[in-house]
């Protein structure tokens, strides 16, 4: 499948367009113009890199890019990240607040359902973007049985056990500690365990459960995974490189 056309799926579907941010969303290194088979990763370095050579992959999505504003200059870790994916004509295309926010396949909405909870409103302000979702059960959830539904989990109990209000923002979050308890959510889910983030909470009577930056942020290239296999038909695979952070 050509390269045009996967990423002019890729852009309308995350609305790449609508997220002007430092991320340098969509296409970020062009490879060949025909497209075999396409890892998913939720970083860009060279272990996924190495990964998807490995697994015939030579298209890379994933959701913290290697662009970053731009690129000042070429040499060291850029130089060689750079040099591998042209070599071996590996394309990368990134989509980091496009993949958080995102309706169907977000980090937040995919967060929110595992939890049985049905996304109703954005949440998070993030440079002007919410990107985040809040939502509210229908009974109260106790937070240590949410914690527990994921992997990897550290709470801060600062509420009550029982909530009806949560909110989720992936990734490193911790910054809309302050919107959740003026919004009365009772139950924050974030990523990236944040030392700041602990003093906040505690005085704001707000429960926090972190389940890790890289674990919050696997949600969504994992479910875009899915849906680009059964529109565009082509292969793909998980490439999984956990940070455990
Ligand atoms: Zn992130």
């Amino acid at each position: 499948m050509k390269l045009a056309e996967i990423c002019e799926f890729l852009d309308e579907y995350l609305n790449i367009k609508e997220y002007q941010d430092v991320s340098n969303n969509g296409l970020q290194v062009e490879g060949g113009e025909e497209i075999e088979k396409i890892g998913f990763a939720v970083d860009a370095c060279m272990e996924s890199f190495r990964a998807a050579k490995a697994n015939s992959a030579n298209m890379l999505i994933v959701h913290h890019g290697m662009i970053w504003g731009g690129i000042d200059y070429v040499k060291g870790v850029v130089r060689r990240r750079l040099e591998y994916l042209l070599r071996n004509g590996i394309s990368l295309y990134a989509a980091h607040l496009p993949l958080d926010a995102h309706r169907e396949v977000g980090n937040n909405v995919m967060i929110l359902k595992k939890i049985g909870a049905e996304p109703q409103k954005e949440f998070g302000e993030y440079k002007g973007v919410k990107i985040g979702y809040s939502a509210e059960f229908n009974s109260p959830k106790s937070v240590v049985e949410i914690a527990e539904r994921f992997e990897h989990s550290l709470i801060l109990p600062f509420g009550t056990d029982k909530v009806r209000k949560v909110a989720v923002v992936s990734g490193r979050g911790g910054f809309a500690i302050p919107e959740a308890i003026e919004e009365g959510i009772e139950l924050l889910i974030t990523g990236e365990a944040e030392h700041e983030a602990y003093h906040v909470a505690k005085e704001g009577g707000l429960n926090v459960i972190f389940l890790g930056h890289y674990e919050s942020e696997r949600f969504g290239v994992e479910s875009l995974r899915r849906v680009v296999a059964e529109r565009l038909g082509i292969d793909t695979v998980f490439i999984h490189v956990p940070t455990n952070l």
